[in-house]
């Protein structure tokens, strides 16, 4: 038992030291953005009250800087569920992280965008619909990670819609027949984890962005 919980143990470091975050782009230069979800944070206060933290983009009226603030999925008022988009994503196109709760700017910006797109709004004027994405809203160590990883369940079945991020399915075109479209989302789909196929089945709307869509 020790043997194989120690083989565990190398596996995720070995994966850990080859693992390669990614920018949106080859010649993207931006830099990381990491958020607290520590034990004694505001964050983990929601994951124990069994809601989630989702993501959201702010701007500064002040100078128009952009700044990434964590939000309650519920009113902290009243308790409603606030409308939010879920991302499904591969970690293998480098949007995860072995080093904490963090994400490259450019990343954070393509999740925001595509979610404010999918309501049919303008990313760069509209109010941004809160975000979730498990490299950033499940605690990456404490106390909470696995009470997160239990509720991921019911973030997909509460999300307004999925959105499913996948380098793969940038095969995919406006122009191609619909039955090779299908043919391809299903190739995405079975190639995803068993984790990952609760996603697509609890969730009230599944989308899938075509290349330049996010953009
Ligand atoms: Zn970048």
């Amino acid at each position: 038992m020790l043997a194989a919980a120690s083989s565990v143990a190398l596996r995720a470091k070995s994966r850990a030291s080859t693992y390669k975050v990614k920018h949106t782009s080859e010649n993207c230069e931006c830099q990381m953005v990491s958020f607290d979800l520590g034990d004694g944070s505001e964050c983990s206060s929601w994951i124990k009250a069994g809601h989630t933290p989702l993501i959201v983009r702010v701007r500064d009226t002040a100078d128009g800087s952009t700044k990434w603030k964590l939000i309650s999925s519920h009113d902290v008022l009243d308790g409603s569920l606030k409308k939010y988009v879920a991302m499904s994503h591969v970690w293998v196109d480098g949007t995860g992280s072995v080093d904490g709760n963090s994400l490259m700017r450019c990343q954070l910006n393509k999740f925001q965008n595509a979610a404010i797109r999918l309501y049919g709004g303008d990313s760069s004027t509209d109010e941004p619909v809160p975000f979730w994405v498990d490299t950033v809203c499940v605690q990456f160590n404490g106390h909470l990670k696995m009470t997160a990883i239990r509720q991921m369940e019911q973030v997909y079945r509460d999300a307004d819609k999925v959105l499913v991020f996948d380098s793969g399915l940038q095969r995919v075109t406006l122009d191609m027949p619909a039955s090779e479209c299908l043919t391809q989302v299903e190739i995405s789909l079975l190639e995803r984890t068993p984790l990952d196929d609760s996603r697509g089945c609890f969730c009230q709307i599944i989308a899938f962005p075509v290349p330049r869509w996010d953009q």
